[in-house]
């Protein structure tokens, strides 16, 4: 064999090896989502938080209601909810990040962030309740789930209806669980009981979101459906205790117009969020913005129950007393360090692949990224948690729409391959595709894939971005793949021109 053929060879195992590789690595990331523990990219410190002493005078029933996946868009504006808040605090919820619904109960009935909680993206039972979550304090509490039971059965209710088979885990599909009649008698037993606290989680908006998106004539339905309820629940609670109950009213987040949630997106992370019933008066009629620990630490105050002392919840007026009492989300964020690096591995990329671009238009390092992930935003979104095609192994819905990128790819760079322009080619075609999504894994704290850290390489749009660019690379590795084959073929035929000087020239 001569010494060009076994080049070429080499070349074609590299991209064997790049592809398996980057296969692998995407598979093992995405696992790591949904591995609880904190997070590898910490969330900032809150100096305004928390602060001692109680928000509320505790009333002696709180009964909460969880309207899933309803966005503060769909929750403005529906009949029941918009007079029930007016007569009470009308809230924009911040819910934080990720936007899914267990991560952020565990979030709501702890006090905390996502982030600090533990269970980040998992939607499967959790094996003990998050330290100090309010239902496991109070005796007697009571959750009725419409679907999806093993999501209360993960706060430590006394009773959780209905009860959740043995054989439910991983989660079953988003069937809902039992009759809207069966669901709505359990929903107002729950709510005129004596237990101190009752919970109502409405999964059907959620259900319609996912099916057919925020934007669907069956997602308002389930909405007005579920507005109706709330009526109906609050009555019947109202004719057993009279005014002595609080309520609150709120939602995990919301949905996309062509249906999903997860990320940081914030039509999914602002909700809308009420509390009405028994309250001061000071606060009816009054409005503000306030994040999820926050909304949390008024459920702890409400029972006289003092938040876990990690709790993220502020102190309800100085929340209100804040212009945007919001403010920026408990969100995790990489630091300047993890920036530093990201930017440095980015430009590395960008330099190599311009040392071996050609002339002319050709010297712009990998037009064929630009396409294949401009292409993929174009049919697919931007690839946000939210997006089901960042969380599958075989990125088969990326195939398509990054097709006109590798199309680009196997005719510029996979033809100069074939040619024997081998050494530029590759680094033309892969250096910066490959800085750039180590730059985004070590954004999201990627390192926790290979061992390095512990916790989930959960942030903000930094984490679906790199699920689809290894994606991308390992697709792109593997198109090149049969023509530095072929090119090793030619080499081995004598019908390849003179490349090792184009390749110095390169
Ligand atoms: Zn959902």
């Amino acid at each position: 064999m001569t010494r060009e053929r076994a080049a070429r060879l080499g070349a074609a195992l590299g991209l064997l090896v790049l592809s398996v590789a980057a296969f692998e690595l995407r598979k093992e990331f995405i696992r790591s989502f949904f591995r609880p523990g904190p997070p590898v990219v910490a969330v900032a410190a809150e100096p305004d938080s928390p602060a001692v002493g109680a928000s509320l005078p505790a009333v002696p029933f709180l009964r909460v209601a969880l309207l899933d996946g309803l966005g503060a868009d769909a929750a403005r504006g529906l009949p029941g909810l918009d007079a029930l808040c007016a007569g009470g605090l009308d809230l924009d919820l911040d819910v934080g990040f990720p936007t899914v619904s267990l991560p952020v109960q565990a979030a709501f009935w702890s006090a905390r962030s996502q982030a600090r909680t533990g269970p980040m993206f998992q939607n499967s039972r959790l094996v003990a309740p998050p330290p100090g979550a309010l239902p496991g304090a109070i005796p007697g509490s009571r959750a009725v789930a419409e679907a999806h039971p093993e999501i209360i059965a993960s706060f430590g209710f006394t009773i959780a209806e209905p009860p959740v088979p043995p054989d439910l885990e991983p989660p079953a599909p988003l069937a809902l669980s039992w009759s809207a009649e069966q669901f709505e008698r359990a929903a107002q037993q729950a709510v005129q009981s004596d237990a101190r606290l009752a919970f109502v989680h409405v999964l059907r908006i959620d259900q319609a979101g996912h099916q057919a998106g925020a934007g669907s004539p069956s997602y308002r339905e389930a909405a007005r459906w579920s507005d109706d309820l709330l009526g109906r629940l609050v009555a019947a609670d109202r004719h057993v205790h009279g005014a002595t109950a609080r309520w609150v009213v709120l939602a995990d987040h919301g949905h996309l117009l062509t249906g999903g949630h997860g990320d940081a997106e914030p039509p999914l992370r602002w909700v809308r969020a009420c509390l009405f019933g028994a309250l001061p008066d000071a606060l009816r009629g009054a409005r503000g913005s306030v994040r999820l620990p926050d909304l949390g630490r008024l459920a702890f105050d409400s029972l006289g129950v003092v938040p876990p002392p990690d709790s993220d919840g502020r102190l309800l007026a100085a929340v209100l007393a804040k212009a945007s009492g919001g403010g920026p989300a408990l969100l995790p964020r990489p630091t300047a360090s993890r920036w530093a690096v990201a930017i440095l591995l980015a430009l590395a990329g960008a330099a190599l692949g311009v040392a071996g671009a050609g002339a002319g238009w050709r010297r712009a390092p990998c037009p064929w990224w630009l396409v294949a992930s401009a292409s993929a935003v174009i049919f697919l979104g931007f690839p946000s948690l939210s997006r089901n095609f960042v969380f599958r192994f075989w990125p088969t819905a990326l195939a398509l729409p990054a097709l006109p990128g590798l199309a680009l790819l196997v005719a510029t760079d996979g033809r100069a391959l074939l040619m024997g322009r081998g050494r530029a080619a590759l680094r033309r075609a892969l250096a910066l595709p490959i800085g750039l999504t180590a730059a985004a894994l070590v954004l999201c704290g990627g390192e926790a894939v290979i061992g390095l850290a512990t916790g989930p390489p959960l942030v903000p749009f930094a984490t679906g971005i790199a699920s689809a660019w290894l994606a991308l690379l390992a697709m792109g590795a593997l198109s090149l793949l049969p023509l530095a084959l072929a090119g090793a073929f030619r080499a081995g035929s004598g019908r390849s021109g003179p490349s090792g000087t184009i390749d110095r020239a390169a």
